[in-house]
Parts: structure tokens; C-alpha cells; sequence
């Protein structure tokens, strides 16, 4: 008997002319997360994966970090056997002998066309010898087709039988990396973060922008938050880079220079706007945010249609109409929540206004907008931005700071530019 591992993943198959890329994808990211760990050898055997252990005893964690790969269905620790009926049947009554379950089924899959009974028949005997086998010990155990406590599965695939009673649920989705690029606003909040990670499961790579004020004394940063939630999602895309960009400043002229029922939607339009300067640098095809529709005022239908108009950029709200309860759920399975459980002090709320416009229309905000000198408030966040890259590497996600050279020639403009008249500033069309 051997011990193996089988991958199932649902999706993939589907993709018709595709499957071979969104397969090899899955393999090279199984791989990739497993890089340090020993790992005999990784096959596709008839639409599953098998991965056989360098070292048995290095299953579990195999297994812990296989929960995190993006594409896989569900994972099952299986024993390994020659497919003639006799080994087989042997194993599957060991097996269930230690499962010891008072009532059981067992279910079987033949992916081998040249194997002599039917999956029906083979339950029949299976069944037939794990039930004497089992009472043997306990005159009491019973098959139980519907909802048994333990399921013996059997796969049938060329040359052998793969049996397990137990698999562990993996992430499901699309392989990562395999859709395209897209920028996510990162709050710190539990939201951002669950919608950043679902769109990661169809196989977006996500960038994060995060923006931050100053906290009051006492209070910590919101981008540390923001750090900490990059890292605990790299895993799931191996790579990703964080721009942080202080908001203080932005906010002040926002206060200073519109009425306070807009204040809030005009911060989440200048931080669209930034955020598509950069979605444009990191050929990124849209932006993600963690909005829930009338969750807060800044989220009613009218006013995030009013955000959105003239950005310019399709916008992904995958919690629109999630419970909050259900994104609570998401945050505490993908390792969020605590993070987001931290005291930190959210730019957003800041100079809340007493009274927030709830039916805002974007052509209120144009004109609040227009009132503001957007491509500097644009140009300021651009200019103060701070990156960070993170990686996942041999089971440990490793980060540096990177110069955020594509705003480079932004700040060498404005060396040129300093002293110069603004009309001649080269701040063109930024907000279009
Ligand atoms: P979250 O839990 O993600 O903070 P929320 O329910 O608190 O969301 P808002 O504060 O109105 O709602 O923010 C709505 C969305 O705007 C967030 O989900 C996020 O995508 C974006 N956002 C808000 N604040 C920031 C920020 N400081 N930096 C980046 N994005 C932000
Ligand atoms: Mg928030």
C-alpha cells in the first residue's frame, strides 16, 4: 500500500480548448507552494491529479498548504493498490476497520475502460465485504446510502485503486494568475480584503492600494493593518505589490474645499481616480473594492453609481449582496480577520459629516469635483506613494520596498516643473 494524495478539481475540466493551459497552471502552482516540501513525483491520471509524498510524514503539512491553491476542489489522503478486486477489497475493509463508523457506504469510480465490473457491481461487493468484515466486530453496523457517517470511496484508474474515507475541502476557483490583473482598494476592513480575495479565486493577480492618514496619538495606522493582509493573501497569488499612499493631505482640501454631504464620496472618487493611475501602470483591467450595497451611506445604489461614472475603469464589488455575516465567514477561513480585528484608525470616517448625502448624482460630484483641483489632489497621491513587494518562497512570504519607479517620471516632472507657471505644468488630463 502506498500513501498518496489525490487533487480533484471541478472547473477546470470545462474549459474545453483550454483545460491543458488552466492545468498546467494548477501543476505549476501546486508545485510552487509545495517547493520546499518533498514531493515524489505530481501526475494527472484520468481528470485528478496524483501527488505521492517524498516522505510520508510530511502529509499533513502537504496538505495544509495544498488548502490554498486555487483550483482545486477538494483534496483526499488516499491508500494506493494494485485495482484487482482482492488487494482492493482487503485495503477498503483496513481502512474502514479503523474508520469504525456505525453505519457507512461505499462509492466507486471507474475511470478504466477496460476493467471488468461496473461501478454499481463493485459497490455491491464492496459493500457486501467491508459490512461482514466490520461485523465481525460489531454486529450493529449497517449500510446507509443517504448521509452515512462515513463514506468509503473508491477510484479506479488505470492500473490501480485509489480508496480514502476522508478529503479536506480545498479553495475551488480558477488556478491563480490565470484571468488578468486587477487593482483592489484595500481599507483594512474585513471587506476589502474578502472581496480582493474572491476575485483572486477566478484567477485575477491583484495589485493593493491602500490609503492612510495619520492616526490621532494613541491610535495605530491603518497600514500596517494593510501590510499585514498583503501578506497573509500572498500565498494564494505568490506575488504581490502594495502601493500605500498617505491621504492627510488629499483630505484636507477635500474638507476645505467642498460641502461636508459630499465629503466622503469625494475621498472614495479621488481614491478611484488614483487608484486607475495606477490600474494604468500595471496594465490592470479593472479595480476591485470591497463595497456592500447599503452597508454604509457612502454605499446606496445612487451613490455608487454617482462614484463610479467617469471612472473610467469597470469596478468589481464582489460583496455587493453578501451578508455581513457570510464576509465575516470569509475573513475568519482565508486568515483576515484578525488582522482586521486590530484597532487602526480608517481614513474614511475622518471629518465624517454629520449628515452624508445618501442619493448623491455624479453630476453633483462633478460639480463638487470641479471646485477642486483634481489633477493635483491625482498628482499628490501619485507622488507620495510608498511600494511594497511581497513574495511567497519556499513556504514564507518574504517583502522589500520597492521605489515605485513607474511614478518616477511623475516626480522628476515636477523637479523640472518646480518654479515654472502651473499653466505650463505638464498635470494633463489625469482626471479625465
Ligand atoms: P471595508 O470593510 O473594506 O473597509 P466598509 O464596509 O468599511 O469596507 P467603506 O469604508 O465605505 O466600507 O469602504 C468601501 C470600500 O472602499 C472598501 O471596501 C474599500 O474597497 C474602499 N476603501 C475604503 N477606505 C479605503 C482606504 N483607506 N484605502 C483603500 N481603499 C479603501
Ligand atoms: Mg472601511
Amino acid at each position: 500500500m502506498k500513501r498518496i494524495l489525490i487533487l480533484h478539481y471541478h472547473e477546470i475540466w470545462l474549459k474545453g480548448e483550454n483545460k491543458n493551459y488552466f492545468l498546467s497552471r494548477l501543476r505549476a502552482a501546486i508545485r510552487q507552494t509545495l517547493e520546499d516540501l518533498p514531493v515524489a513525483s505530481l501526475h494527472s491520471v484520468s481528470e485528478r491529479l496524483i501527488l505521492t509524498p517524498g516522505d510520508d510524514a510530511a502529509l499533513p503539512q502537504i496538505v495544509e498548504r495544498l488548502r490554498r491553491v486555487f483550483g482545486l476542489a477538494y483534496i483526499a489522503p488516499a491508500h494506493e493498490v494494485p485495482s484487482a478486486l482482492e488487494p482492493l477489497a482487503a485495503e477498503a475493509c483496513a481502512m474502514m476497520a479503523e474508520a469504525n463508523p456505525a453505519n457507512f457506504a461505499v462509492r466507486v469510480k471507474i475511470a478504466d475502460s477496460n476493467y471488468g465490473m461496473n461501478s454499481l457491481e463493485m459497490e455491491r461487493e464492496l459493500g457486501r465485504r467491508v459490512l461482514e468484515h466490520l461485523r465481525a466486530r460489531d454486529a450493529t453496523v449497517r449500510v446507509k446510502l443517504v448521509n452515512p457517517e462515513v463514506t468509503c470511496q473508491v477510484e479506479i484508474v488505470p492500473g490501480k485503486a485509489l480508496i480514502y474515507t476522508q478529503r479536506v475541502e480545498g479553495p475551488g476557483g480558477l488556478p491563480a494568475v490565470t484571468s488578468g490583473r486587477l487593482v483592489a482598494l484595500l481599507s483594512g476592513g474585513f471587506d476589502s480584503s474578502v472581496a480582493a480575495y474572491k476575485m483572486m479565486r477566478r484567477g485575477c493577480h491583484i495589485t493593493f492600494v491602500h490609503f492612510f492618514a495619520t492616526p490621532s496619538p494613541g491610535r495605530s495606522s491603518s497600514a500596517g493593518v494593510a501590510e499585514e493582509i498583503v501578506r497573509a493573501l500572498t500565498p494564494y497569488q505568490f506575488t504581490s505589490r502594495l502601493y500605500r499612499i498617505p491621504f492627510d493631505a488629499i483630505q484636507r482640501q477635500i474638507v476645505a474645499g467642498a460641502h461636508q454631504s459630499f465629503r466622503v464620496l469625494l475621498y472614495r472618487r479621488l481614491m478611484a481616480r488614483i487608484a486607475r493611475e495606477i490600474a494604468r501602470t500595471e496594465r490592470a483591467l479593472g479595480m476591485v473594492t470591497g463595497d456592500n450595497v447599503s452597508q454604509v451611506a457612502s454605499q446606496t445604489l445612487h451613490n455608487l453609481a454617482a462614484l463610479d461614472q467617469g471612472i473610467g475603469l469597470p469596478v468589481y464589488r464582489p460583496l455587493a449582496g453578501d451578508d455581513k455575516s457570510e464576509i465575516l465567514r470569509w475573513a475568519r477561513q482565508i486568515g483576515t480577520y484578525k488582522i482586521s480585528c486590530e484597532p487602526f484608525e480608517d481614513c474614511c470616517p475622518r471629518f465624517m459629516p454629520r449628515a452624508p448625502a445618501i442619493f448623491a448624482r455624479a453630476q453633483e460630484l462633478d460639480e463638487a469635483e470641479g471646485r477642486l483641483n483634481i489633477d493635483a489632489l491625482i498628482r499628490m497621491g501619485l507622488e507620495g506613494a510608498a511600494c511594497t513587494e511581497y513574495k511567497f518562497e519556499r513556504g514564507e512570504v518574504t517583502q522589500r520596498e520597492n521605489s515605485p519607479r513607474r511614478f518616477e517620471n511623475l516626480r522628476r516632472e515636477k523637479n523640472s516643473m518646480e518654479g515654472q507657471p502651473a499653466a505650463h505644468n505638464a498635470a494633463s488630463n489625469l482626471s479625465a
